[in-house]
């Protein structure tokens, strides 16, 4: 037996969850702190350990859960009463409200949600992320509570610094460092979030093993891409010599798919810009558009003849066909470039 029956999904979190693993059901504490860079899966791990506590199937094993009985249905529907989730800074008194809530949780709140049993299971567990306390009256809502903790109730902090808490908070807790992810697990994660191979190793690869580190990289270079194509598309059109280095088609680091790949998604978006330029020109200043936020740009675009137009959205058409082929990346971003280009007078 692993220590684990059920279900049970995290990635990385190796001291946490040989801890857990090996804890008999009957010595769990009340109080842990999860320590570790961001994006390494503190907060992953604390709800994991959280839905297998709150999970009404018996199990021999502190770690793991049904997933289809009746607390874990409502876990998974953010409805279950005793369990408690806030993030930030704990503030000072506070205005009564109903519940704790994200991003505005005072130490009133904190008192309150400390000293009630569980609802209808046997634990009642109160997640903390990347907390601070606004002040030491903050604070001294959970150190009162560590004096005398209602039986079955787990406090779950996590943190990013080492600075977060007061030493005397810290002593109560039991504290479980979480390294970074291997570079295959972030690849992995990544891939089943539906990013794309080639980019997902990418990412994974300077991620630092943080999945939120691999997120903003991969936002980062989509926004990026973006700005870049329609730009390309837009000095394209203008005749101007177009810029494609964001394509990185010189970079011997990067293998064919990878490239054939860069250029798919620039003739996409050409796609897409090229359709919102024609729908200026055939409907006004108004017409809705794929990327409202390219407006100013396509607008600012010259306009052409209509049966111009239409040989332009066709041959855009063309060339999507022929970058799904195994034509080289660079001669289809040539061929692109040229069925945008304006016409040149010919002589006669
Ligand atoms: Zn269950």
């Amino acid at each position: 037996m692993n220590g684990i029956e059920g279900r049970f999904e995290v990635a990385g979190a190796n001291a946490a969850l040989s801890f857990f693993r090996t804890l008999e059901p009957a010595r769990l504490g009340h109080g842990y702190l999860f320590t570790g860079p961001a994006g390494v899966g503190k907060k992953t791990f604390a709800r994991e350990l959280a839905r297998s506590l709150l999970c009404e199937t018996p199990k021999a094993t502190l770690l793991g859960y049904c997933a289809s009985c009746p607390g874990c249905t409502l876990f998974a529907a953010g409805t279950h009463p005793d369990f408690i989730a806030a993030a930030g800074t704990i503030k000072i008194g506070g205005a009564g409200g109903s519940a704790l809530h994200d991003e505005d949780v005072t130490s009133r709140d904190l008192v309150r949600e400390l000293s009630l049993h569980g609802y209808r299971s046997r634990y009642r567990v109160v997640l903390l992320g990347d907390v601070a306390f606004a002040t030491h009256e903050a604070a001294n809502a959970l150190l009162r509570f560590f004096e005398e903790p209602p039986s079955g109730v787990v406090v779950l902090l996590t943190a990013s610094g080492p600075g977060a808490l007061l030493p005397t908070i810290r002593s109560r807790l039991v504290e479980l460092p979480f390294g970074p992810l291997p570079a295959a697990e972030v690849e992995r994660i990544l891939v089943a979030q539906g990013v794309a191979a080639g980019k997902a190793r990418l990412a994974a690869e300077v991620s630092l093993g943080s999945m939120s580190r691999a997120r903003a990289l991969l936002d980062e270079e989509d926004s990026g891409v973006r700005d870049a194509s329609y730009a390309w598309f837009a000095q394209a059109l203008l005749g101007e010599p177009a810029d494609a280095s964001f394509l990185r088609l010189d970079d011997r680091g990067r293998t064919g798919a990878e490239k054939r790949a860069a250029v798919g998604e620039l003739v996409e978006l050409v796609r897409a810009a090229a359709r919102d330029w024609v729908a200026l020109q055939l409907a006004g200043e108004d017409a809705p558009l794929l990327a409202a936020d390219k407006r100013d740009l396509l607008s600012g675009l010259p306009p052409r003849e209509p049966a111009a137009l239409v040989t332009l959205l066709a041959a855009v058409g063309d060339v999507e066909r022929l970058a799904a082929t195994n034509v080289s990346a660079g001669l289809v971003v040539d061929y692109l470039r040229l069925q945008l280009a304006p016409a040149v007078a010919t002589a006669r």
